[in-house]
């Protein structure tokens, strides 16, 4: 590729990244290829244009998929090592069997088989219109019965999600409840109808220090700004999930990143194991008392064979891993 190309490629990603904008291929860029290759012929300065607005198409259309223009440096860092690789394999058996069933729908129609056209046309309506709906009623129950936060209410708890968005670079911050669990401690992240949210659980909240329900909101902004939840990918890879194992794995991984991420940013490595500890242990009053190398070191006492099979089915890593995993430099 032209060094031209690729330095205007880069400056716009860069771009787009801090506006989370496209700029269309403007006149500006036009003017800068006149500058760069003003002495060489017109057509060959259209030639390179031309190359450029190509690519850069792709690029815009490759980000608008895969939302790879929200992968900010810092997840890149927080990444843990094989999220990719299972990524991949997902996308890999996901895409084949996505393949067989694209096949199998062509098949009929040439066929002119009724009956399994049908069964596909019910599968492909009654699918998407059942998750749509699932998500349009949790969306109605979240609003009329969970604690919506805001700059008025439950301020502080806002405000470390509106800077936690900002620090990862999410283009809005996640709609954000709390609600009661009934004495369950949990906190996850969702797209409900393309939109972002992150629930919230008045136990958890409770137990844990300023420190610590920064690190769970951390995390699960992790989940929004590491690409996650994207729509799009999660429908390529879901039929990956069949073959055994790869979900799980592919699952425990992206667990590895966002403790990460919490840990960056809550600042605070220590209150970041010490807030998964404390998904162990749930008592209030032990939480200034937790020993952080006392439970990181039960790892050596879980039996390995047992420990394996009950790890490997398992979408989140145990708790004696994910404390021993938070890295010192992640925050
Ligand atoms: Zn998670």
């Amino acid at each position: 590729m032209p060094e031209i190309i690729r330095r205007l490629l880069a400056a716009k990603q860069r771009t787009d990244f801090r506006t989370n904008k496209f700029r269309k291929p403007a006149h500006a860029t036009q003017l800068t290829f006149l500058r760069a290759y003003g002495k060489q012929s017109r057509s060959r300065i259209r030639h390179h244009h031309r190359a450029y607005l190509g690519r850069s198409f792709l690029l815009r259309s490759r980000t608008a998929l895969t939302e790879s223009h929200l992968m900010s440096p810092i997840i890149q860092r927080l990444r843990h090592d094989n999220e990719v690789l299972y990524k991949v394999l997902l996308f890999i058996f996901g895409g084949f069997i996505w393949l067989g069933v694209i096949i199998g729908f062509l098949g009929a129609v040439a066929m002119h088989n009724h009956a399994t056209i049908a069964v596909y046309i019910e599968y492909g309506i009654g699918i998407p219109a059942f998750l749509l709906i699932s998500a349009a009623l949790y969306r109605a129950k979240a609003f009329g019965n969970m604690v919506l936060l805001g700059p008025e209410q439950c301020p502080d708890l806002y405000k470390a999600v509106v800077e936690g968005a900002e620090k990862l670079g999410l283009p809005k911050t996640p709609t954000t409840f709390i609600y009661n669990s009934q004495g369950i401690m949990n906190a996850f992240a969702r797209r409900l109808l393309g939109a972002r949210y992150v629930f919230l659980t008045s136990a958890l909240v409770e137990v844990q220090s300023d420190a610590q329900v920064r690190f769970v909101i951390g995390h699960e902004l992790g989940h929004h700004a590491a690409g996650h939840l994207d729509p799009l990918k999660t429908i390529l890879m879901a039929p990956g999930h069949f073959v055994p194992f790869l979900g799980p794995a592919y699952s425990r991984t992206r667990e590895y990143t966002c403790d990460q991420v919490g840990a960056y940013l809550c600042a605070d490595p220590q209150a970041a194991r010490a807030s998964l500890q404390m998904l162990g242990c749930g008592c209030r009053r032990l939480n200034g008392s937790l020993n952080i190398e006392a439970f990181a070191a039960q790892e050596q006492m879980v039996p390995s064979i047992a420990g394996f099979f009950t790890e490997i089915v398992r979408s989140h890593p145990r708790l004696t891993r994910r404390v021993s995993a938070i890295r010192d430099n992640a925050a």
